[in-house]
């Protein structure tokens, strides 16, 4: 299938994301995915291939799938191993654009435990950037799902996660990093940097002893289901 203006637009965005979140330490080596709807009716992904580096991602390794996972078109690169996952957040949360990455905080917090079931944050002034939030008294709670090899597994526990979920603005796979989502990918985008700001101010504020204090800072919050 020839390239449409629109999902020739839609993949300069997408590398353009994986250089800028590679800068951040977000995506180091090929780590990390990154998806857009290009249409509904069908369901068609702009996502990126597997193994390519996120430093040196260029429109070309950003391949069409469909609704199925399988290749539109006759790119020889194989779509992200993820690509299931993706295909899960945009059909139960209507998203634009999902966004995967692999920070050291998020893998973190991520593994903080093997019966840790939901990250919770709040009070953070932050928070507002999560879409739908308008103050920082919100509560989000982030769910941790066991990380997986069998991508069909994994699909459909990260889709029920979501249902059972509805508020949830991401969800992390355990040791292994974040999923979030948006409107759009402009959304999306917006959406990895406030929580990767949140989880690196968790991150240091767990370890950080102000000079003559006497405890921790509590600043958010592991708990079980
Ligand atoms: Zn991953």
């Amino acid at each position: 299938m020839a390239a449409t203006r629109s999902n020739t637009v839609t993949s300069r965005e997408l590398a353009a994301i994986g250089r800028r979140f590679y800068g951040r330490g977000w995506v180091q080596g090929t780590s990390g995915n990154f998806s857009a709807v290009v249409s509904r009716e069908p369901l068609r992904l702009a996502i990126t291939a597997s193994s390519v580096h996120k430093g040196q991602l260029r429109d070309a390794h950003i391949i069409e799938i469909d609704g199925e996972a399988d290749i539109v078109g006759t790119r020889t690169r194989a779509p992200s191993a993820e690509a299931l996952l993706h295909l899960e957040v945009v059909r139960r949360r209507g998203a634009g654009g999902v966004l995967h990455t692999h920070s050291i905080w998020g893998t973190i917090l991520s593994g903080a435990g093997p019966h840790r079931d939901f990250l919770t944050i709040d009070g953070f002034e932050m928070l507002k950037g999560l879409s739908g939030v308008r103050t920082h008294t919100h509560v989000e709670r982030i769910p941790i799902i066991d990380n997986d090899q069998d991508m069909s597994r994994l699909a459909r526990v990260v889709g029920d996660t979501l249902d059972r979920n509805p508020e949830a603005h991401a969800f992390l796979l355990r040791r292994h990093g974040l999923y979030t989502w948006g409107d759009t990918l402009a959304d999306a985008e917006r959406h990895v940097e406030i929580l990767e700001f949140l989880f690196e101010a968790i991150g240091r504020g767990a370890t950080f002893r102000p000079e003559g204090g006497e405890r921790e800072v509590d600043y958010g919050a592991i708990e079980n289901s």
